[in-house]
C-alpha cells in the first residue's frame, strides 16, 4: 500500500466515520479523515445527544405538575432558554473532545477541511488546497435537512440545526413534517411552554410506525396541548412588520408564530462531494448505491452511513463503520444485518418498538395474532395524569414467532432495546409467557398477554 499516501481516507467525522477510521487504525492502517465542521457529526452535534438533552429539559414541567399527587409542594417554577442551550453547548463541547481525542490516540491524522473527491484514490483538501491519495476512500458525509424551497419565504424557517441554537425560546412555533424529528420537537417545545403547532401532509403522524401507536401518540400530544394539522402544508411563508412569521396553509388557515421549523425529510451530504468526477453511481435522492459490504460501483471508494440512505440511525452508521474496517483492513470479512431494528421516538409519550407493524405482519404471514395491552401506568395513578401506556405484540400464529413488538409510554426507548435481543433470538409468544413477570412495573404486560386481542386470517388460497 506504500504507493499512497494513506491506506484509507475517511470523509466525515460523524458517527460512522469515526468508527471506521479508528477500528481500521486499529488493524494497522495508515488513516486520515477530514470533518468540515464539527467532530462526531449529526448525532453529536445536532442531532440525538443534544435532542435527548432537551427532552429530558422538557419532561420537568409535566414532573412538577406530576409531583403534587405525590404530596409534594412545588413552589413556582421558571424555565431559562439560554442556561440550557450553553449547559447542553458544553456537554457537546466536552463530547467532541472525545471523539478527536480517541481518533488521535488510535493514530489517526485529522484534517479540518471540507474535502472532495477528485479520482478513484484522489481526495482534494479544500481549506489547504492539497490532494492526497489513498488506497480506499471511505464516504461518511450524512446527511442534512431538506428543505422545500418551492414553498414561498421557505427562508424565513428554521430546521433541526437552528433550533437546538436559537437565541430565545420560542413562545409560539409551528413545525411542518410528520416524521419522529418532528414530533420530537414539538414535544420538546411544547414542554418547555411553548404554543406549538405540528402540519402535516399525511393522513397520520409517524408513518412507518404501528398505526395503533400513531393513533395513540397523537391523542396524547394533543392532551398536552399540542394542536396536530394534519392533510396540511405550508404554502407561503411572512415575515410581519413585528419580527413574527405568519404560515399559510393550502386550506387557506394561517398560523402564526414566533418560529416554523421545517422537518420534512433529510438528504444525503452528496452535492459537489466529485463523486460524478470519480464515476461513482447516485440514487434518485443522491444517496451513494452500495452493496451489502458497503463498497460502491469504483472499487476503492465505500460509503457508510446517512449518505447511503439505508436506516438512518447512529447506531446504524456505526456498525457499517466497523464492518467496513473489519472486511478491507481486519481480515475478517462482515455484512451489517439491517432486519430487526430497536428504535425509539423520543416522543412525549415515548416510543420504542422492534420488528414488523400489524399492517407489515398480515401483509407477510398468512395468520398473524394481535396481543395488545392499553392501561394507565402506576405512576399515573396518583398523579391524576390522564395517559395511557400502549403495548402490543404481534405473533406468526403458525410458528408462535413473536414477529413485532410495539410499546408507547414512559421508558418504552429502554424497554425496545431488551425486546430486541428478544426478537432477534427469535423468542416465541411462549418463551415471552414462560417468563416470570417483573412486578410492579409496566413491563410485566410483556409476559402476562394471555388471550389475542384479534387473529388475522388468511383464506387458503382456492
Ligand atoms: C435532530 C436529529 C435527531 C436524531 N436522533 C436520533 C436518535 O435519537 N437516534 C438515532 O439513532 N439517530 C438519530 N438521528 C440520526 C443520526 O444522527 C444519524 O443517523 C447519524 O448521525 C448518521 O451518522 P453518519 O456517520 O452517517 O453521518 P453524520 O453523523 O451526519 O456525520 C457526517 C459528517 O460528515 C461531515 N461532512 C459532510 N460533508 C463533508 C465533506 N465534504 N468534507 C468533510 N466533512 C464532511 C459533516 O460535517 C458531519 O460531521 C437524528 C438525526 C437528527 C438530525
Amino acid at each position: 500500500m506504500a504507493d499512497y499516501d494513506y491506506d484509507l481516507f475517511v470523509i466525515g467525522a460523524g458517527s460512522g466515520g469515526v468508527r471506521a477510521a479508528r477500528i481500521a487504525a486499529t488493524h494497522g492502517a495508515r488513516v486520515a479523515i477530514a470533518e468540515e465542521y464539527r467532530y462526531g457529526g449529526t448525532c453529536v452535534i445536532r442531532g440525538c445527544v443534544p435532542k435527548k438533552l432537551l427532552v429530558y429539559a422538557s419532561q420537568y414541567s409535566e414532573h412538577f405538575e406530576d409531583a403534587k399527587g405525590f404530596g409534594w409542594h412545588v413552589g413556582e417554577t421558571s424555565f431559562d432558554w439560554k442556561k440550557l442551550i450553553a449547559n447542553k453547548d458544553q456537554e457537546i463541547a466536552r463530547l467532541e473532545g472525545i471523539y478527536r481525542r480517541n481518533l488521535e490516540r488510535s493514530g489517526v491524522e485529522l484534517h479540518d477541511t471540507r474535502a472532495e473527491i477528485v479520482g478513484p484514490h484522489e481526495v482534494r483538501l479544500k481549506a489547504v488546497n492539497r490532494t492526497v491519495s489513498a488506497k480506499y476512500i471511505l464516504v461518511a458525509t450524512g446527511g442534512r435537512p431538506y428543505l422545500d424551497d418551492t414553498v414561498e419565504g421557505v427562508e424565513h424557517t428554521i430546521t433541526s440545526n437552528e433550533a437546538l441554537h436559537l437565541s430565545s425560546f420560542p413562545k409560539r412555533i409551528a413545525i411542518a413534517g410528520g416524521g419522529y424529528i418532528a414530533v420530537e420537537f414539538a414535544g420538546i417545545f411544547a414542554g418547555l411552554g411553548a404554543e406549538t403547532t405540528l402540519v402535516y401532509r399525511g393522513e397520520e403522524i409517524l408513518r412507518g410506525f404501528d398505526d395503533d401507536l400513531r393513533t395513540a401518540v397523537h391523542n396524547e400530544m394533543e392532551k398536552k396541548g399540542i394542536r396536530i394539522l394534519c392533510g396540511e402544508v405550508f404554502t407561503k411563508i411572512e415575515r410581519q412588520s413585528d419580527g413574527s412569521l405568519k404560515g399559510h396553509l393550502r386550506q387557506g388557515a394561517t398560523v402564526e408564530a414566533d418560529q416554523i421549523m421545517f422537518a420534512i425529510g433529510r438528504r444525503p451530504n452528496t452535492d459537489g462531494l466529485g463523486l460524478e468526477t470519480a464515476g461513482v453511481e447516485l440514487g434518485g435522492k443522491g444517496e451513494i448505491k452500495v452493496d451489502e459490504t458497503s463498497r460502491t460501483n469504483v472499487p476503492s471508494i465505500y460509503a457508510i452511513g446517512d449518505v447511503t440512505d439505508r436506516v438512518n440511525l447512529t447506531p446504524v452508521a456505526i456498525r457499517e463503520g466497523h464492518a467496513f474496517a473489519d472486511t478491507v483492513f481486519g481480515k475478517s470479512p462482515r455484512t451489517v444485518d439491517h432486519s430487526l431494528i430497536p428504535t425509539a421516538v423520543f416522543s412525549q409519550p415515548e416510543i420504542g418498538t422492534v420488528g414488523l407493524t400489524e399492517r407489515e405482519a398480515c401483509a407477510a404471514y398468512p395468520n398473524v395474532d394481535v396481543y395488545r395491552s392499553i392501561f394507565r401506568p402506576m405512576r399515573h395513578t396518583l398523579s391524576g395524569r390522564d395517559e395511557k401506556m400502549v403495548m402490543k405484540i404481534l405473533v406468526d400464529a403458525d410458528t408462535d414467532r413473536v414477529i413485532g413488538v410495539h410499546v408507547l409510554g414512559p421508558d418504552a426507548g429502554e424497554l425496545s432495546q431488551v425486546l430486541g435481543i428478544a426478537l432477534k433470538m427469535g423468542a416465541t409468544k411462549a418463551d415471552f409467557d414462560a417468563t416470570m413477570a417483573v412486578h410492579p412495573t409496566a413491563a410485566e404486560e410483556l409476559v402476562t398477554m394471555r388471550e389475542p386481542a384479534e387473529q388475522h386470517r388468511r383464506a387458503a388460497a382456492e
